[in-house]
This record gives structure tokens, C-alpha cells and sequence, in this order.
């Protein structure tokens, strides 16, 4: 299927952005800190033409799903929303915006944490953008994006995602600091590419478990006295608190400091380690974790040609990331995958490159 199918009429234009995986900096943008994202490969894109009536219609070609939305009529749900919310935003921004047609097809997983949702923002905004001549910026357009998955897919995400597919590329990391959106281009450390896994746990409990998080790094903020937890540096001032919230900002504390080290130019191994700290952190101090991502990150830390693997994402379930050997992404996850499936589980690759 494609717009013409659909719509039966050309679309005016076509715009995309690609999905993103964390590599350093788990649960600290919601308390202001650094990220350290890549793009990957798989991409979502979008055709947009104008609407010969008064609705927006919508068809998803991965979904299978149309949807018309009158915007004198309520808000919609599903796919339409993360799409209208874009609308919308742009209006409250003080744009006007025509009914339109649009597609969209994409390679990014739906779901997996690889920000599909995000994606589908930025390449919504994008498209828009050029179809309206829009005065927007990248950064305009991801935190848009954000405001669109807040407001109108009712998620409360953070800045990562937005940021990371509208201006992250697969060649490189990006480092974030998401209190002040400084941010830099970093090479990959020599001679790796990334393998991303999924563990095939649904991320069952991610919801309840991120809003937890939240509102504990909020209460160990409060009580150490800062705006965020990004405001301390030491990883020993969390030793004042009581559990968990002790253990709760002791990961945000050294998981900062784990993405600035980045800025240090390391090699492989020391990225590597970093990542191995990570997941340790999450695990043990963050609690995020669960024993099919264990297992997997366990399984992935050794197997030769792997310098580093950690979950990624929310947690509770999804995926795990590691940096491997430069051309050996393939095949490393093979072997990993074997060992893993064996166990019981229907875990498969997300991503084989970089
Ligand atoms: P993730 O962003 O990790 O992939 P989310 O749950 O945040 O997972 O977002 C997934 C949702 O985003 C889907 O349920 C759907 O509503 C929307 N979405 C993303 N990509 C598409 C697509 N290609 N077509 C339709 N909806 C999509
Ligand atoms: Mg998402």
C-alpha cells in the first residue's frame, strides 16, 4: 500500500526520522541530566497532501489502520493521536494547519523501545514543516514532538527521544545534556558497531515502575535539597537518604557521571565497562531490571568481540544494547541469540550495525 493507493492522488510531500537507542544515560532525563543516544538505521516516513474535506485522515500501512479526525469532534486515540497531537501543538503554537492526507510506513519496531513513537512525531513535524514552510528548528520540532506525546498520547516522557530522532544520526552518539539541550557529536569509540536485542519480555510493568521512579527522584531531590538530581555530582551525598531513595538517586548520581566520562574520548574497553556499570546500576540500584534482561546482558558480556552490554530503555522487560567489534554485529548476535532462545525465551535482533 502506498498514499496513492490510499488517497488516490499524489502526495505533495514525503519526510522522515529514524528511530533511536540509548547506549549511556538510563532514567536521568527526567532528572535533568545527560543522555547519550545514537539513531539507527530503520526509519519512519511519512507522505502528507492536502485533505479534499474538512477531517485530517490518517493511514497507518504497519497498523493496517485509517483514521478520520474532525477536529470539531473529540480527541482522538490510538496511532491518530501521536499524528493530531502534532497538529494541535503547531496550532497552540500559533500555526495554522490544514486538513491533510497522511501515510506513514516505517521500519522502526513499534513498541520495543527504539522510540517508534517518536519517530512518528518528528517526521510528522518535519513533514508539516515543509509542506508549510514552517519557521521550526530541530530542536523546535523535538520538543513539539514531546509536548505532543505529553499532551495527547497522555505519555510523560522526557526530552531523550524527540531529541534523539530529530537530531541524531546513525554514525555517530549524541551527547545530551537535557537540562540546558547542549549538546555534542560524538564518533563511536574505534572499531565497534552496536547490536540491539530484544529480550521478547514485554515491558509489562513499565509504566507503574517509571511513575514510581519518577516521583522517588523527585522525593530525594526535594530532601537533598537541589531542583534535580543532575545537581549532585557525588554519588556519596545519596548515602544520607533512607531507602530506597538512597539507592534510587546513587544510580542517577553515577550514571551521570558515567555519560559525562564519555566526553573523555574512550576506547572501546572503557565504553565497554561503562556499559557493563550501567546495567549493574540498573539492576542493583534502580531496580529495573528483570531476569530475562539479565540473563541476555549476562549471555552478551560473554561472548567474545563484545566490549559492553546493558539494557536499554525503560526497563522491566524490551531490550538490551551492546557495542561490539566493528562488522561482527551479525554474528555475535546469532550466538547470543542461540545461548538465550535456549534458555526458554524469543529474544531477536533489533539492530546489526551502526
Ligand atoms: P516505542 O516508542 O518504544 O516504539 P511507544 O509505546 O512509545 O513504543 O509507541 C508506540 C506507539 O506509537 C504505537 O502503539 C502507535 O500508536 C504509535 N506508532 C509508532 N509508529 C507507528 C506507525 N508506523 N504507525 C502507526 N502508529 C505508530
Ligand atoms: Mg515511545
Amino acid at each position: 500500500m502506498d498514499f496513492q493507493q490510499i488517497f488516490k492522488a499524489v502526495p505533495d510531500i514525503k519526510a522522515g526520522a529514524p528511530g533511536r537507542v540509548n547506549l549511556l544515560g538510563e532514567h536521568t532525563d527526567y532528572n535533568d541530566g545527560f543522555v547519550l543516544p545514537t539513531a539507527i538505521p530503520q526509519q519512519t516516513t511519512v507522505y502528507i497532501g492536502y485533505s479534499p474535506d474538512n477531517c485530517h485522515h490518517f493511514y497507518s500501512a504497519e497498523l493496517e489502520e485509517w483514521a478520520e479526525v474532525n477536529p470539531t469532534e473529540s480527541l482522538p486515540q490510538g496511532f491518530a493521536s501521536y499524528i493530531y497531537g502534532c497538529i494541535r501543538v503547531l496550532e497552540q503554537a500559533g500555526y495554522t494547519i490544514p486538513p491533510i492526507n497522511l501515510f506513514v510506513t516505517s521500519s522502526v519496531p513499534i513498541g520495543s523501545g527504539l522510540s517508534s513513537s517518536a519517530a512518528l512525531e518528528v517526521a510528522t513535524l518535519r513533514g508539516l514543516r515543509s509542506l508549510l514552510n514552517l519557521d521550526l528548528d530541530d530542536v523546535k520540532v523535538a520538543q513539539l514532538g514531546q509536548q505532543a506525546e505529553i499532551q495527547y498520547a497522555g505519555v510523560s516522557c522526557g526530552i531523550l527521544d524527540q531529541m534523539a530522532c530529530s537530531l541524531a544520526d546513525p554514525e555517530h552518539m549524541l551527547f545530551l545534556d537535557t537540562r540546558t539541550l547542549e549538546r555534542r557529536i560524538l564518533p563511536f569509540p574505534g572499531g565497534t558497531e552496536i547490536v540491539v536485542i530484544d529480550s521478547g519480555v514485554a515491558r509489562s510493568l513499565a509504566g507503574s515502575g517509571y511513575n514510581q521512579r519518577r516521583a522517588e527522584c523527585e522525593a530525594a531531590a526535594r530532601q537533598l535539597g537541589v531542583k534535580a538530581l543532575r545537581d549532585v555530582s557525588a554519588p556519596q551525598m545519596a548515602e544520607s537518604l533512607p531507602e530506597p531513595l538512597c539507592k534510587r538517586a546513587r544510580h542517577v548520581i553515577s550514571e551521570n557521571n558515567r555519560v559525562l566520562k564519555v566526553l573523555e574520548d574512550l576506547s572501546a574497553g572503557e565504553f565497554g565497562k561503562l556499559m557493563n556499570a550501567s546495567h549493574a546500576s540498573l539492576r542493583d540500584d534502580y531496580e529495573v531490571s528483570v531476569p530475562a534482561l539479565d540473563q541476555l546482558v549476562d549471555i552478551l558480556q560473554n561472548t567474545p568481540g563484545v566490549f559492553g552490554a546493558r539494557l536499554t530503555g525503560a526497563g522491566f522487560g524490551g531490550a538490551c544494547v551492546a557495542l561490539v567489534r566493528a562488522g561482527a554485529g551479525k554474528a555475535i548476535a546469532e550466538i547470543v541469540l542461540n545461548h538465550y532462545n535456549n534458555a526458554g525465551y524469543k529474544g531477536h535482533i533489533l539492530v546489526g550495525c551502526h
